[in-house]
């Protein structure tokens, strides 16, 4: 009899609720990805690239012209110029990268601190790779809490991950937070795998406290980036990694039997469109018009937002409205109130008791957000 290496994991949330939306013609704020066009220019730019003839095996780490192009915006952004020969990866989407990162440095009984509500790869490929995920949570407030993480700390822990702009949370890591980080991590060998996909939507005019700005940290980071947030294509599973170059070559010893290399004409097509800031510029603004209209509408509603300081995801305390668990509540809403979203209870080892809410994405056009406004307004 086969014996499973996950007993405990079943099929993602995010298929089960699109699955669900679909079948019951619920309008769906479920798993994240926008139901809008990518820029016809970049469509442009794939087929382009397909025409030139750009349809065989990349390079293992990448095309050049895009480790180049990502080293030269990583250096705008945040201030340090990765090499793109022996530092840049480029992966086929952030869960591919966070799959290899951790098969590249988790020993059987290493402790990886993760820290709760947590995008659900972590805790299961920490298990895979034979690591014990150690499960801290989030304040009350959804914030970082550095002490918590610091008391979870033992000679075994071999790495701690960490999630700015936060899913499903919506909160964001500030510079306090950043310095807390590497206070704890001084004189010791733990590494960090910091999940950054959500780099360009973080809003109120706050700046992406990337890991990379912290010398401290990023000597001992694996950074990871994806290119479906920021340009909508969540399909096309392209992101990157970033980490210093004795960490890179163990990652690209797992990359290189992984994915052996990522999508090429997309490659090229992504190096000529991330040379031009205005593509990736005005990508926090938008959301953030998205998100405002979302809340608007939701503060006229039962539902009870909290504060969303960055991702496309706004949680919603339901409360007022049931007292059923949120699994429950969240089928049940996407049956007969035509609304699909996560519950985020599936997101800790074990939920805060008591616990009812839910997350909406409002990457959506913004007939679909009015649209399920007027339902959720309506319970
Ligand atoms: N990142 C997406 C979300 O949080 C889901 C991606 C997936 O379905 N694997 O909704």
């Amino acid at each position: 009899m086969l014996t499973s290496k996950l007993p405990h994991v079943g099929t993602t949330i995010f298929t089960v609720m699109s699955k669900l939306a679909h079948e019951c013609g619920a309008i769906n704020l479920s798993q994240g990805f926008p139901d809008f066009p990518i820029d016809e220019a970049l469509v442009e730019l794939v087929e382009q690239a397909m025409r030139d003839g750009h349809n065989q095996y990349a390079p293992m780490p990448g095309v050049p012209a895009l480790r180049e192009a990502i080293a030269a915006k990583v250096q705008r952004l945040y201030g340090f110029p990765y090499d793109p020969e022996t530092e840049v990866t480029v992966t086929a989407g952030g869960t591919q990268a966070i799959f290899t990162a951790l098969g590249a440095v988790v020993h059987p009984g290493d402790e990886v601190i993760i820290v709760d509500p947590a995008y659900d790869c972590y805790a299961p490929t920490v298990e895979l790779f034979g690591g014990r995920p150690v499960h801290v949570r989030l304040g009350s407030d959804m914030k970082f809490d550095a002490d918590a993480v610091k008391a979870a700390i033992t000679s075994r822990t071999r790495m701690l991950m960490i999630n700015t702009p936060h899913n499903p949370a919506g909160t964001i890591l500030r510079d306090a937070d950043m310095r807390r980080i590497a206070d704890m991590l001084r004189g010791t060998d733990i590494l960090l795998l910091s999940d950054e996909v959500y780099e360009h939507l973080v809003f109120e005019n706050e700046a992406h406290a990337s890991v990379v700005r912290y010398p401290e940290l990023r000597e001992r980071a694996f950074v990871v980036f994806s290119f479906g947030k920021v340009f909508h294509a969540t399909g096309w599973k392209m992101g990157y990694v970033l980490a210093p170059k004795a960490l890179m070559a163990e990652f690209r010893k797992v990359h290189q039997f992984n994915v052996f290399s990522a999508n090429t004409p997309v490659q090229h097509a992504l190096a000529a469109y991330l040379k031009d800031p205005v593509n990736y510029e005005g990508v926090s603004s938008f959301y953030e018009a998205k998100r405002d209209r979302f809340l608007i509408g939701l503060h006229a509603s039962r539902f009870e937002p909290l504060a969303c300081e960055g991702s496309y995801f706004q949680l919603a305390d339901y409360r007022a409205i049931s007292d059923e668990p949120d699994t429950a509540f969240a089928k049940r809403l996407a049956r007969e109130f035509g609304v699909a979203a996560i519950p985020i209870s599936v997101f800790y080892k074990e939920p805060p008791p008591g616990q009812r809410i839910l997350r909406f994405c409002f990457a959506k056009q913004d007939e679909t957000l009015d649209n399920a406004i007027e339902k959720l307004c309506a319970i």
